[in-house]
């Protein structure tokens, strides 16, 4: 089993969406895809939430027809015939009749906002099921993601629980080819409620999933060739590092590395799977390989994040 996780930007039109499900369907085996929201679509989601806190209806009202109008291009872009279109339609209309229905929410509540914000990755993913059924002639099976993520009341994943209920849903579909697809960020808590795994969360669901499937590799697709070896924004020329440690890259990935989820790695770690950062927009690029092979007496990468201050606490024996 591989894992493969695309990003918002690796989904954030309808040309990189048919890319990706170009890119998916030409992998032998079985394989989980884990997608994000389209880009900018959790922003989006984000400041409707915070509209309708502010009580400022009409301008929650624009910005769900604002997200409206955006997906209904993304579809005309995407599928070719009418009926198609209107078949697409047909299985998102729902999402944005809940959301123009909470724009005018008195009583809404942080449940509600986490609602919302799951919307984003629901879409995507039904996207890319009718994109690999259209242009793939591939019949994706569906995992829902908030049948099996659930986090404690801590808000940390459970591991145990995942795998107990991810495994059923893997083994009723025994095709030695099967594509799954299921929605990152995305899952239920310990009150039964949709939650998510705070922001970037789908590479955490990608290193979990692949934990409880015991993949062979997790592969994380951006926009970007691997982890580089210094901060683009601070440094000019920047490069690649081609492998790393779980523990570089743990480090690296809560030191200001923006392309990983900070607590992402642990699952792989555990698990020991290698994970495999790759670029969308160069499949052939080697990437980052991140696994638990180390190489010392160098410094491999370096990363920054302002206005912090560690402390380092340790007990006197
Ligand atoms: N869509 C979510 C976000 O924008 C999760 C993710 O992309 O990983 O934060
Ligand atoms: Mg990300």
């Amino acid at each position: 089993m591989i894992v493969l996780k695309f990003g918002g930007t690796s989904v954030g039109s309808a040309q990189r969406i048919r890319a990706v499900a170009h890119l998916v369907s030409a992998i032998a085996g079985r394989k989980i895809v884990i997608l994000s929201a389209m880009s900018g679509t959790t922003d989006a989601l984000v400041q409707l939430a915070q509209r309708i806190i502010n009580a400022q209806w009409q301008e929650a009202e624009e910005a769900v027809a604002a997200l409206e109008a955006r997906y209904h291009s993304v579809i005309e872009e995407l599928f070719e015939t009418p009926a198609l279109r209107k078949e697409v339609w047909q299985a998102l209309a729902p999402i944005f009749a809940e959301l123009q229905s909470q724009t005018h929410n008195e009583a809404f509540t942080q449940n509600d906002e986490k609602r919302i914000l799951s919307r984003g990755e629901i879409i995507s993913t039904t996207l890319m099921a009718f994109t690999l059924r259209e242009y793939e002639n591939l019949n994706a099976v569906h995992l829902d993601a908030l049948s099996f993520m659930r986090i404690n009341h801590n808000g940390e994943p459970e591991p145990q629980h995942i795998e107990k209920h991810l495994t059923p849903l893997l083994t009723a579909a025994p095709d030695p080819n099967a594509l799954f697809l299921t929605e990152g960020y995305i899952c239920i808590n310990a009150f039964g409620e949709i939650d998510n795994l705070r922001r970037g969360g789908s590479d955490y669901t990608a290193t979990l999933v692949g934990e409880a499937a015991h993949a062979e590799t997790i592969e994380i697709w951006t926009d970007i060739d691997g982890l580089h070896n210094n901060d683009p924004r601070v440094v000019n020329v920047t490069s690649p590092v081609r492998r790393l440690h779980f523990g570089e890259a743990a480090e690296l990935a809560h030191f200001g590395s923006k392309i990983l989820h900070p607590t992402c790695i642990e699952p792989a770690r555990r698990a020991n799977i290698p994970i495999r950062l790759l670029n969308t927009l160069d499949p052939q690029a080697p990437g980052t390989l991140i696994s638990c092979e180390t190489s010392r007496d160098m410094v491999k990468a370096v990363s920054a994040k302002d206005g912090i201050s560690l402390l380092t606490l340790r007990r006197h024996p």
